[in-house]
């Protein structure tokens, strides 16, 4: 028999995809991570089962607690589905910029939700640290504090990591993924170079972030903006301090939105927004390194969470992205 346990066994687990269509124009295989197949539907269920099960193992959690955090809502929908399988309650702070999808489908499962204006990080109001300070003047809650809670990336480094060297009998040449939080890029990179520390580990950058200047000068600088949501960062998190970073490629929405539509269309696979930024490094990658490599990435979450945006066609035009 193999039947999981609930919501909390059916997470992580999930199939390694090679991409035909980039694997064949490039030469190398690209390979990427089916974390849209988790059964909240991305990546960050993982994370948002490990941090709530470390807040039960510390009893910070008690039973009938909720559970605050400031989300662009893919840890939000994580962590609802979680609190309606273990019974607490959820509150989420989302900037009113995400997808109303996203944001429906918190409401949908119950977690009372917080709409606020997106302001940067260093202002007192900013969805995150105005989730931490709801959570200390509850009873019974806990922050879960994704950016900054190692909870998080360890997840990937015991998890999405292990399956990654796993589904590949260890050979992989190069890792490349975009960072929100970074616990994906960081558990995953830390894992893999603990295995060998010759597999390369290339953060993904949406333009409008900073990590990408960071890795090659040591400065962070915000220039331009991006369609995609969850992924770009303006400060290093203590997810990513001390993660290997061997490189960083920087990806516009333009080459974003192409990768995208060539994954529905050619590969059948209908992905979120961050999912086109990861592929097009990869691809980008694979021109650097040349033929005959194995290169992992993350399709983090699915098309329908931007049926909207990216795949409304006047949305695009809109923004000047529409794809050939
Ligand atoms: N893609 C999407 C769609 C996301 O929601 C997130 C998380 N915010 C990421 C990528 C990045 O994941 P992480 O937080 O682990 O860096």
């Amino acid at each position: 028999m193999d039947i999981k346990d609930g919501f909390v066994g059916t997470v992580g687990n999930t199939p390694l995809i090679r991409l035909n269509s980039f694997s064949e124009a490039t030469g190398c295989e690209i390979l990427g991570k089916a974390e849209f197949l988790n059964p909240g539907g991305s990546v960050k269920d993982r994370a948002a089962l490990y941090i709530i099960e470390d807040a039960e193992q510390k009893e910070l959690l008690k039973p009938g607690g909720t559970v605050v955090e400031g989300t662009a809502g893919n840890t939000g929908i994580g962590l609802a589905h979680i609190c309606n399988a273990k019974g607490y309650k959820c509150l989420i702070i989302i900037p009113e910029t995400q997808s109303q999808e996203k944001i429906d489908t918190l409401r949908t499962l119950g977690a009372e939700v917080r709409t606020v204006p997106a302001v940067p990080y260093k202002n007192p109001n900013n969805y995150v640290k105005l989730s931490g300070r709801l959570a200390a003047e509850m009873d019974n809650a806990i922050w879960a504090n994704q950016f900054d809670n190692l909870a998080n990336r360890q997840a990937h480094y015991e998890t999405t990591g292990k399956e990654i060297w796993e589904q590949t009998d260890g050979k992989i040449d190069a890792w490349v993924t975009a960072t929100g939080t970074g616990g994906t890029y960081a558990g995953v990179a830390m894992f893999l170079k603990d295995q060998n520390p010759e597999i390369r580990c290339v953060v993904a950058d949406p333009m409008g972030s900073g990590l990408y200047s960071y890795v090659k000068t040591g400065e962070i600088k915000t220039e331009g903006n991006s369609i995609t949501e969850g992924i770009g960062n303006s400060r290093v998190t203590a997810n990513m301090e001390g993660a290997p970073m061997d490189d960083a490629i920087q990806v516009d929405d333009q080459e974003c939105v192409r990768v995208l539509y060539q994954l529905l269309r050619q590969d059948g696979l209908f992905m979120g927004g961050s999912v086109g930024i990861n592929v097009a490094a990869a691809v980008a990658l694979a021109k650097q390194i040349g033929p005959g490599h194995t290169i992992v990435t993350v399709l983090c979450d699915g098309g329908s969470r931007y049926q909207s945006r990216l795949y409304n066609q006047q949305w695009l035009a809109e923004k000047g992205l529409l794809p050939d």
